[in-house]
């Protein structure tokens, strides 16, 4: 969905986003023929806008940390594009890419397994200046100084692994490395999940104010919708490769549209329970991305499912201002017979 900012163009921005994975690779299933492909990511459109965070939620195998990383051209799209300030990532040079690779970085889930095990802090952090060549060897040191400060570390840690850290301090490295180069937005990917409750309250504090202090750009991929509430601006939920539901976060908290996203609200306290949802999380796994259910794929699970979902694909369209979501129940009169 589009979103509008007072007529601002977005930071960054995905227009028809698909990637498909083959199922079988190699000359086997190329001798067979065999081109079947699991549809991570479908079509997806999203709008982010500088000094905003983006929260984009949904369970696991919702595609969210795939479109994560087409989002930095980690990834090849199977379709659509993706603009950067308006220029398409994926029609970049070498030297395009290099540039954009400076103003858009990632935070990983799990800092342990994304740390270099027999690098120390200091080099970690120094890692991406060095690579880009960044200033004097003083100055490098002095910027790795002045990081691990800002994500409240101290020089003591320069010289530790990470396996001497705790795991909101091993964060704490993650985030400083990827500050390192002054980028102006980070893709998030679940930074928080691995993290005891009251360090990812730390965390997601340190992430707010390194947002106002250095006017950073987010968007923070999740399967806890409860995070979101108080760092993101708005919110996309993903069920199985689409964005099925849109909004301000406050709007996507007061008046949730699709059953999907009500479903996921019945699962976190809220503060006015008169609001809560009688609808429990559908039970087990969602199903398998590689084998999704027709029509409307979260039909086999939804509280409201109507027989025409089974066969039906919902179009994603506007309910309101800034609020998008795909479900036969929005459509007009008459589109789901
Ligand atoms: Fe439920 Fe049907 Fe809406 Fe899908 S289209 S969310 S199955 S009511």
């Amino acid at each position: 969905m589009s979103s509008t900012t007072n007529g601002q163009q977005p930071l960054l921005s995905a227009l028809g986003l698909s990637k498909y994975f083959p199922l079988e690779t190699g000359l086997l299933a190329s001798l067979r023929g065999d081109t079947s492909t699991v549809k991570a990511v479908e079509s997806v459109t999203l709008d982010v806008y500088a000094g905003q965070t983006v929260a984009v939620v949904g369970e696991s195998g919702s595609g969210k940390s795939t479109l994560g990383r087409l989002l930095l051209r980690l990834l090849e799209p199977s379709a659509g594009q993706a603009l950067y300030q308006g220029a398409d990532i994926f029609g970049m040079n070498r030297a395009e890419v290099r540039a954009f690779r400076r103003q858009a970085q990632i935070i990983l889930q799990d800092p342990y397994a994304s740390l270099n095990p027999r690098m120390r802090v200091g080099q970690i952090i120094r890692e991406p200046l060095d690579i880009y060549g960044e200033g004097s060897k003083s100055e490098r040191q002095k910027r790795v100084h002045e990081l691990l400060e800002r994500v409240g570390l101290n020089r003591n840690h320069e010289r530790a692994f990470p396996s001497e850290l705790s795991g909101g301090q091993r964060q704490r490295v993650g985030i400083a490395a990827a500050l390192a180069l002054s980028p102006r937005i980070i893709i998030a990917d679940e930074p928080t999940s691995s993290l005891d409750v009251s360090v990812q309250a730390q965390t997601l504090n340190l992430l707010s104010d390194l947002q106002r202090d250095l006017g950073l750009t987010y968007v923070f991929i999740t399967h806890d919708l409860s995070v979101v509430q108080h760092i993101s601006d708005r919110v996309a939920v993903m069920y199985l490769g689409k964005i099925v539901e849109e909004a301000p976060t406050e709007t996507l908290f007061t008046e949730p549209k699709h059953p999907y996203t009500q479903v996921l609200f019945s699962a976190i306290p809220l503060p006015d329970p008169s609001r809560r949802m009688n609808w429990d999380l559908p039970k087990g796994e969602p199903p398998s991305p590689l084998n999704p259910p027709s029509g409307c794929h979260f039909h086999p699970r939804c509280p409201a499912a109507m027989s025409a979902c089974s066969h039906t694909v919902p179009r994603f369209q506007a309910v309101g201002r800034d609020h998008g979501v795909a479900c036969l129940l929005h459509e007009p009169e008459g589109a789901n017979t």
